[in-house]
């Protein structure tokens, strides 16, 4: 059988998110592949790879759009309660939660929307050093909340910068 993973366009960043201990349910849906795939690979195919982190300003986007899928995935907790299988509410709808969740969406959102901007003028030329560097630091206080994703940043600003 074709391993789907083995013949991925992006099999080094699969591996690499692997070794870095990302959950295969995440993966699977980022790269389109099924996640039992995705275990078989590990298990019997996986190439040794350092841990690193593998970034791109489009993958740090990718990753900003996971962060602000986990807080809608909170936001809809808060709203609705939590049940379980049997239907029985094991946690009370909570309004303050539901606008943390909002608020971190709306914060997820203009970083995104910066990021993608700033981005996109600095390769073009457009933003002066001194005006992007500024602009990272504030996008890094952002992200402060979100330590994988601003991990991506730092790395995505090297990779600029390189
Ligand atoms: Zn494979």
């Amino acid at each position: 059988m074709i391993c789907p993973i083995c013949n991925h366009a992006d099999r080094t960043d699969i591996e690499t998110r692997l070794s870095a201990g990302e959950g295969h349910r995440v993966l699977a849906a980022m790269f389109m592949v099924p996640v039992n795939s995705i275990a078989l690979h590990q298990k019997e195919h996986s190439a040794q790879v350092a841990v690193q982190i593998v970034t791109s300003p489009s993958r740090t986007l990718l990753d900003l759009e996971r962060v602000e899928l986990d807080a809608w995935v909170v936001v809809k907790m808060a709203k609705e309660g939590v049940f379980d299988q049997h239907g029985k509410m094991i946690a009370a709808p909570d309004a303050k939660l539901m606008l943390a969740g909002l608020d971190q969406v709306r914060k997820t959102k203009e970083t995104q929307v910066k990021l993608a901007k700033e981005l996109a003028m600095f390769k073009a030329g457009m933003v002066p050093r001194e005006a992007f560097d500024r602009l990272t630091s504030l996008i890094q206080v952002a992200l402060e909340p979100f330590p994988e994703a601003l991990r991506a940043v730092q790395e995505a600003m090297a990779e600029v910068e390189a």
